[in-house]
């Protein structure tokens, strides 16, 4: 149990809400736990930022993190679960380097995240994209229908992402691909944005990515499972520190891991244990989402987000103003009422609430009660 968890200072109450894509807020009581921890991590007489990564201190930190993580997201042992460094973007490499074996990759395309993630590919062997949502819709505003992913028989993965954070399009559920094409065919996700805010039905599951500042911890350091048979294929090309067998084989330890951002992410995942785990922070995100969706869909068109109901993100809510020379006043108005990082991102416009784990509700409804107010004053 950790001493500064759940305490409530006068300072967190008087804090803003931060509604930054990532890096993003963390919980309070991290904060706190960190800054009682930093000079003197407990009465080793150090920093964890000072400590050697093979002492036995940091093993305890380390050991911590990865078992409350598996009972967390309750990961299968056929998994392993490593800490790597490059962020998620390194990973749209790092996993054909590792698993793709000169096969053809095919990618689902519902957001500018699956997209690059496919283009990274391609530098890497034969990837093409076999269904993009503005096929299907009028632009990244849904999932296309599964029925008409042209997945070819071949193909060493099917990646996904499963929560487009810039453009708020969430898979509710993974592709079942075993159903879908009649063969054991790995799903590779990029889980960045919203991983530990529901359950993963690990059997859909291949790989599994997610790097840390938005719903883990800090930038610096990058989750991913990796189901074994898909570990010790790599190509000799893939350096050794981002080869999935060395680093199995090494617990994350092949180099020096970013020892400050795992010891951040375990206290984060302390932290979701003493909420009530993954199940609550799933409640959570529904009641923040549905509150500010029901805002948005029932402001008469002042404010406006076009994705289709049956994907529309819990983490990431990209919204509108009908009247777009509103959006600065937007911005600046709601700083005024302790709202921060509203803006949208520059490829979309308008606003985008992210509100992760660590958004208090309370966040989400002076946020609601702020678009109100405004929509009122200028409707
Ligand atoms: C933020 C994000 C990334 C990129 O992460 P980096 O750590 O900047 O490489 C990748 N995928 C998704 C879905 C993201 O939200």
């Amino acid at each position: 149990m950790l001493s500064a968890l759940n305490l409530i200072t006068p300072e967190q109450q008087s804090r803003p809400y931060n509604f930054a894509p990532g890096p993003a807020t963390l919980p309070f009581p991290v904060l706190s736990q960190i800054a009682a921890d930093l000079y003197n991590w407990q009465g080793s007489g150090v920093s964890v930022m000072e400590m050697s990564h093979r002492s036995p201190e940091f093993e305890r930190i380390y050991h911590h993190a990865v078992t409350d993580l598996r009972e967390l997201l309750q990961v299968p042992q056929n998994f392993k679960i490593l800490f790597m460094q490059g962020g998620g973007l390194a990973q749209n490499a790092i996993v054909p380097m590792n698993i793709v074996q000169g096969k053809p990759t095919d990618f689902i395309v519902t957001g500018s995240w699956s997209e690059r993630s496919a283009k990274e590919a391609m530098r890497y062997g034969n990837a093409q994209v076999v269904a993009h949502a503005k096929d299907s819709f009028s632009g990244f505003y849904g999932i296309p229908g599964e029925q008409g992913w042209e997945i070819r028989s071949d193909a060493a993965y099917v990646h996904i992402c499963s929560n487009e954070t810039i453009h708020g399009v969430e898979f509710y559920e993974l592709p079942d691909l075993k159903a879908l094409t009649g063969r054991d065919l790995p799903l590779v996700v990029d889980a960045s944005s919203h991983i530990l805010s529901r359950f993963i039905d690990w059997s859909r599951v291949g790989l599994l990515f997610a790097g840390a500042q938005k719903n883990i911890g800090i930038a610096g350091v990058t989750l991913v499972f990796v189901r074994e048979d898909l570990i010790g294929k790599s190509i000799y090309t893939c350096p050794s520190v981002f080869d999935y067998e060395t680093l199995a084989k090494t617990n994350s330890m092949y180099n020096t891991p970013p020892t400050f951002a795992i010891y951040v992410a375990g206290l984060v995942f302390q932290w979701i244990k003493e909420q009530g785990g993954v199940k609550r922070m799933q409640e959570l995100a529904n009641e923040r989402s549905n509150m500010i969706y029901a805002c948005i869909d029932e402001s008469n068109g002042f404010y406006k987000n076009q994705v289709a109901p049956s994907a529309r993100s819990k983490m990431n809510i990209p919204f509108v103003l009908q009247n777009d020379e509103l959006s600065q006043i937007f911005v600046e108005q709601a700083a005024k009422h302790k709202i921060l990082h509203i803006k949208g991102h520059k490829s979309v416009g308008g606003m985008r609430a992210s509100v992760y784990n660590a958004m208090p509700v309370q966040g989400a409804v002076a946020l609601v009660d702020f678009m109100k107010a405004f929509a009122k004053q200028y409707g």
